[in-house]
């Protein structure tokens, strides 16, 4: 059982999911607007929201953004168009997994169990991992290069902590995007270039000039402790 937090605006969509999701033995609590859900998500704490994108006050992904800058709560959002920009672009504002409309309460639930199996921090990876200067508390969800934090956004604590559990591997973009995005077979290369440049940028290394993140060309990456 978990606790979820729904926020859809369609009111037959949402007492629906309601329901079956209580039958299904989850404590669901709901809301209507995005700034309802918003303060709902803070208050209440849930262990996964699932989040319209068509919201009457403010859109989904813009709701999105403001609950990652407070809570790393994981976060599937429902999705009208089946539009691959558009979902690559709310996975990359944090999202943990999306579905698309129409779905059933059963899909939805698989993927609410999915999610919640894998994400937050009792993952089933090291808690905390050293690798050279590079330090990561996956309970604390903190990181460290040489004694100096580094600010991370979700998504790249993420990334970064599925390398540095590899270290010494090279990990392929694919399972990158399967394992960080749970994005499923066809997502794109390039959401995951941009976050690992980003990181770089934080780690003050280069593509060009690595010193833990290593490009393996035509493979993928390879985190390492710098020589
Ligand atoms: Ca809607």
């Amino acid at each position: 059982m978990a606790h979820l937090l729904l926020i859809e605006d369609d009111v037959a969509i949402r007492t629906t999911l309601v329901r079956s999701l209580r039958e299904r033995g989850h404590a669901v609590a709901a809301s209507h607007t995005a700034m309802d859900g918003l303060q709902t998500a803070l208050t209440e704490r849930p262990d996964l929201v699932v989040l319209d994108l068509g919201l009457p006050d403010l859109d989904g992904a813009e709701l999105l953004r403001m609950l990652r800058a407070v809570s790393a709560v994981p976060v599937i959002v429902a999705t009208a168009r089946d539009d691959e920009d558009e979902i690559v672009r709310v996975l990359d504002a944090g999202a943990d997994d999306y579905v698309v409309k129409p779905f059933t309460a059963a899909q939805l639930d698989a993927r609410v169990r999915a999610v919640l199996r894998r994400g937050g921090p009792g993952r089933a990876e090291a808690p905390v991992v050293v690798v050279g200067g590079l330090r990561l508390d996956a309970g604390a969800r903190t990181a460290s290069l040489d004694g100096a934090p580094l600010e991370l956004t979700p998504r790249e604590f993420d990334l970064l902590h599925h390398l540095a559990n590899r270290a010494g591997q090279v990990v392929t973009k694919r399972e990158l995007l399967t394992e960080v995005w749970q994005v499923p077979y066809g997502g794109a290369d390039k959401t995951v270039d941009v976050h690992l440049s980003w990181l770089r940028r934080k780690l003050g290394e280069t593509a060009q000039r690595p010193r833990y993140l290593h490009t393996v060309r035509g493979v993928g990456i390879r985190l390492s402790e710098p020589a």
